[in-house]
């Protein structure tokens, strides 16, 4: 794909060269300067928030309500917390040492990492472009920023909008598809920050290892659900359906399916299909307001001919509408090699899969690549142990499906095939900063050879 509002291929070295410059010329140091460019990036949000509600409808189907509480409020937020705790964080550390070295004057500097390189995916365009610039920008780093080819309007936006709140030698967006991508991979940078899929993520890791660049990699996967049998299979149903309808699905973390066990399927069913109804009287597709739709007819066919080859049983749902309007659709009886357990889903989709037991589900999920996230539906403070200490994966949350998102206070990231490293607040000025140690010997200091007792 290529199109003439791209950014110029000739353009990006340049690009690379002005964010090199302005990072050696220490204009983003200064936290005066980096808490600046905080608040522009939350009034830039906060002064087109409508802007931003009709490009996502337009790229996306999405919904007011759904941009507003979840991609703007959540990005001013965020930009005024990092802002007001900018200080705190970049304050140098004297870690604890051992009685010897206590006049050795150890600090612990957090110095940015340089000129940043972010890219991000098309899902949720708005917070996932802002949410990595705010480390990078608190951290003191320059970035260029690539959006994605999937929500042009949101790009066109924010590339009208940079220039005109923040430092434009210092935060410039990227607006193109591969061949743009792959030329910003060939120039070396200080930091890479990708969000999207495992294959691209191997193109990202294996261009950033030719410059020895550190790399975050916001992955996806597929996150399962336990629940417990004892548990209440009404407000399980509730909250896994609320976590799958989000955007239609696409949603990096949310529910890919339900590992249930065989004697509570048909309890689950029923208290979905009562959920579905409560959340959609007429429908989601026609009526509804709150229902979005899939990105682009290419992800509509894909899911199409996955729902086609399951063998499972479609339970409700199932309709379509044009070529990016599918309904929740829950299907049970899902073996556990099925078309619908191929791939992560990214749609409003969900196959139930019985197990004999929770064990199995355990087993199950540890025969399976990490997921970003495990939800697991009990009281039973045993279980929520057992599932601890036995599975893996970026998040685990108890009794709840997606909320973890909104805990800007913990970090978010992957672990294996989900991806590594973490964002979010803090650990987001972490990422893109690096923890510069320090020694400043007095000069009464006689050389011991480090270990002034033995052991
Ligand atoms: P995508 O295909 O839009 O890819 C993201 C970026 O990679 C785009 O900028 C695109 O231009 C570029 N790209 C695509 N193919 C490329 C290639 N061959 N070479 C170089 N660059 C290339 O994004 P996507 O994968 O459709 O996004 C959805 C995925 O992202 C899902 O797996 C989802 O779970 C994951 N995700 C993760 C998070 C998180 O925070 N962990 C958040 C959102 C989405």
């Amino acid at each position: 794909m290529s199109d003439l509002s791209y950014t110029p291929l000739e353009q990006i070295p340049k690009i690379h060269a002005t964010l090199k410059k302005t990072f050696d010329s220490q204009t983003t140091l200064p936290l005066q300067y980096r808490k600046n460019q905080l608040y522009q990036l939350a009034r830039l949000v906060r002064d087109n928030k409508d802007a931003f509600v009709d490009a996502l409808h337009k790229d996306l189907g999405k919904q007011k309500l759904e941009v507003v509480l979840q991609e703007v409020n959540s990005s001013v937020a965020m930009c005024i917390d990092s802002a007001d705790n900018l200080e705190e964080w970049a304050k140098p550390e004297k870690p604890k040492v051992e009685p010897h070295k206590e006049h050795w004057n150890i600090t612990v500097n957090r110095v940015p990492k340089g000129a940043a390189l972010i890219i991000s995916p098309w899902n949720y365009p708005l917070i996932l472009t802002v949410q990595p610039l705010i480390g990078a920008i608190a951290a003191g780093c320059t970035a260029a920023v690539k959006t994605s080819e999937y929500t042009p309007t949101v790009s066109k936006l924010f590339a009208d909008l940079f220039p005109k709140y923040l430092d434009a030698n210092a935060y410039i967006i990227v607006k193109g598809a591969i061949p743009e991508v792959t030329t910003l991979l060939q120039l070396q940078w200080d930091h890479i920050f990708y969000t999207g899929n495992g294959k691209v993520a191997r193109i990202i890791s294996a261009a950033a290892a030719k410059h020895l660049t550190p790399l975050t990699l916001e992955l996806g996967g597929q996150c399962p659900v336990i629940i417990d049998p004892s548990y209440d299979i009404k407000l399980a149903a509730k909250r896994i359906l609320w976590g799958k309808v989000q955007n239609s699905g696409q949603l990096c973390v949310t529910p890919n399916h339900v590992l249930v066990t065989r004697d509570k399927q048909e309890e689950l069913i029923e208290a979905l299909k009562e959920v579905n109804k409560e959340f959609y009287p007429n429908g989601a597709l026609h009526s509804s307001s709150t229902f979005g739709r899939i990105v682009n007819p290419g992800h509509f066919r894909r899911l199409k001919a996955l729902l086609e080859r399951t063998k499972g049983k479609i339970v409700f749902g199932g309709g379509f509408e044009g070529e990016r309007g599918i309904e929740p659709t829950v299907v049970r009886d899902v073996p556990h090699v099925d078309s619908l357990l191929e791939e992560e889903l990214f749609g409003p989709i969900l196959p139930l899969v019985p197990v004999d037991s929770i064990d199995e589900a355990i087993q199950w999920i540890n025969n399976h690549p990490h997921p970003l996230a495990l939800y697991t539906f009990t009281e039973d403070e045993e279980l929520k142990q057992k599932v601890l200490e036995k599975t893996n994966s970026g998040s685990l949350i108890f009794n709840d499906c997606v909320t973890q998102v909104a805990v800007h206070e913990a970090p978010f990231g992957g672990h294996g095939e989900s991806g590594h490293g973490y964002q979010f607040s803090y650990y987001t000025f972490q990422t893109f900063s690096h923890f510069r140690s320090s020694l400043d010997m007095p000069k009464a200091f006689v050389c011991t050879l480090f270990v002034a007792f033995e052991y």
